[in-house]
């Protein structure tokens, strides 16, 4: 087999995702995840050819050790010698990196430097990279940065109407998430319409966990819904999104809440889990709401559909065409009811939905979801592990 294989690793905190991946075809060979690092009951499941296995990782149970269980079992597929490079999903790249990037000391420096704007992701990030290194010290290692694409954003777009002094000195702006995501939708999108991406705008809506709305223009991000922080913008599954900062205030003078405490709400305890007192995820609400009637789960329902309703019509400012909607993440991919609520309350754009296609495109199913003469609205699985190594091995081509 030919050594073309790319190795995508998404670090997490306690979590390590892999797959490795052809770049030209965006086949998947192996994938896995590592799960509950950093504890005793650390475990990998690694996926081959229609066969799943799992295995304990032994102490220290860190990203390292997963790596090395990886290394390991590639070692025994044969499987070593076809992998070319390990892309690594780095979530932060501030103002410093809008393109895929060769991973060298001063990148790993710049991520480091960078974890005071992701906390809790760049440090996770960078062990992943360290871990990796160790384990392929021959290998190039590319960092894909999921804040790059959303570069192209005007000032207009990511200044805050706070002080520019904090700005300058302290980098607080806008920077937006999720970009390798909206990416591939849009390039996606931009295929099915049969035009270069450069000719094409849409508003991409990845809703997942997290959630965020994209304006695209000609190809490019001008505007996003998630900030500095991947707080901002539209509800989602605990987080709050959006909300007079005068809350805050409120709760720390008035109901005596800490800063921590403060953080935890708006980061965990709220969104639909907040609303709904049930739970973050988006199916036990949707059936708490149509099998058991349950009045706060609806209210969730209403007010994240809403509120990405708002954030879609709002960001048509943006743009000067709009070729369609995209939905993406495990609920936009998946939930018909999100989708047919959301598109029905943007009918003054021109948006219909087509009720069959809605429901037939679900767990995979890419295509259509509105009806003819409607502004377009297409449902596509996202696959951010195709782009990391599309990037990864178009780098090393260019460099080679
Ligand atoms: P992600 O973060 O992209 O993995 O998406 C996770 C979210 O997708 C969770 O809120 C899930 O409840 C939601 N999801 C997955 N499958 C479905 C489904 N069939 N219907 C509604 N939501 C779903």
């Amino acid at each position: 087999m030919q050594n073309k294989f790319i190795l995508v690793l998404n670090c997490g905190s306690s979590s390590l995702k892999f797959s490795l991946i052809d770049p030209e075809l965006g086949t998947t060979l192996l994938s896995g995840l590592a799960q509950r690092l950093l504890s005793e009951q650390a475990s990998i499941k690694i996926h081959y050819n229609a066969s799943h296995e799992q295995q304990e990782i032994a102490a220290p149970y860190d990203h390292q050790a997963a790596i090395l269980v990886l290394v390991k079992q590639l070692q025994q597929l044969n499987l070593i010698s076809c992998v070319k490079a390990v892309g690594h999903r780095v979530v932060h790249g501030g103002e410093s990196y809008c393109q895929p990037t060769l991973i060298n000391a001063d990148v790993k420096a710049k991520i480091k430097q960078l974890a005071r704007l992701a906390p809790l992701h760049n440090p996770a990030n960078l062990t992943g990279i360290e871990a990796a290194e160790s384990a392929f010290p021959e290998l190039a290692q590319v960092a894909i940065f999921d804040t790059a694409f959303h570069q192209t954003m005007p000032e207009k777009a990511y200044i805050y109407g706070i002080p520019y002094a904090l700005y300058k000195h302290h980098g607080i702006r806008r920077y937006g998430f999720h970009g390798t995501s909206h990416y591939f939708v849009a390039q996606q999108a931009a295929e099915r319409l049969e035009k270069p991406l450069a000719q094409c705008s849409f508003i991409s809506a990845h809703l997942g966990n997290g959630c965020s709305i994209a304006a695209i223009k000609n190809g490019k991000s001008v505007d996003t819904s998630l900030g500095m922080t991947p707080l901002e913008g539209v509800m989602m599954g605990t987080r709050s999104g959006d909300l007079d900062p005068g809350i805050i205030f409120y709760l720390i003078n008035q109901l005596g809440y800490s800063v921590a405490d403060v953080e935890q709400l708006l980061n965990k305890e709220s969104g639909l889990l907040g609303i709904s007192e049930l739970s973050n995820d988006c199916r036990i609400i949707e059936d708490a709401y149509i099998e058991a009637h349950n009045q706060q789960a609806g209210l969730a329902l209403d007010v994240f559909c809403y509120r990405i309703a708002k954030a879609i019509a709002a960001f048509t400012a943006s743009l000067t065409q709009l070729d369609g909607i995209i939905f993406t993440g495990g609920i936009g991919e998946n939930s018909n009811l999100i989708r047919e609520k959301i598109i029905s309350q943007l009918s003054l754009l021109n948006f219909e939905i087509a009720p069959d296609a809605n429901v037939a495109m679900r767990f995979g199913q890419s295509g259509l979801i509105t009806r003819e003469g409607s502004r377009p609205a297409w449902v596509i699985a996202t696959n951010e592990e195709w782009v990391i190594a599309e990037q990864t091995f178009q780098l090393l081509n260019e460099k080679d």
